[in-house]
């Protein structure tokens, strides 16, 4: 889909505007974009009515999405913590602590990425690894490298 269409959900949207009030759930809701920006925002819509508030909005019809029971639309996730070095250690060190495991696994795993192959094939992996399938729900991600400037470049 071209990003910057038009489109348009009815449906449940979950959202957070407030600390105050951290999880709002508005039902029967129509939100609407236009050119990737929400352009509409009505709540308390009957489905019925959803496609003429669509129409009046100039959306193309084939680009409006009745969404399911069960389903519902959420702001996109920023992940700001993903250590990029580490991804060679997913899954290994659980049997120990923190401490045990940063000198068994991370401190010796970072000292390898003074070779730069090794490094770029790293962080090619953990890339593709996090904008691809099981992470394409975070719209943001922010990793932390090793502390060899040369190899972060
Ligand atoms: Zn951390």
């Amino acid at each position: 889909m071209d990003v910057n269409q038009s489109i348009a959900f009815y449906g449940t949207i979950i959202h957070s505007v407030d600390v105050k009030k951290p999880v709002v759930i508005l039902e029967n809701t129509v939100v609407a974009i236009k050119e990737r920006k929400i352009v509409a925002l009505q709540t308390g819509v009957e489905k019925k009515e959803a496609h003429q508030l669509i129409s009046n909005l100039n959306i193309p019809i084939e680009n409006f999405q009745i969404l399911r029971t069960g389903e519902f639309i959420i702001p996109g996730l920023i992940d700001t913590h993903i250590h990029a070095p580490q991804y060679v250690n997913m899954g290994i060190g659980y049997d120990l602590t923190l401490l045990g495991w940063l000198d068994k696994y991370t401190f010796p795993t970072e000292a390898k990425f003074h070779d730069l192959d090794f490094a770029s094939k790293v962080y090619s992996q953990v890339v593709k690894r996090t904008t691809t399938k099981w992470n394409y729900h975070c719209l943001l991600l922010c990793y932390y490298t090793s502390r060899c400037i040369l190899a972060t470049c």
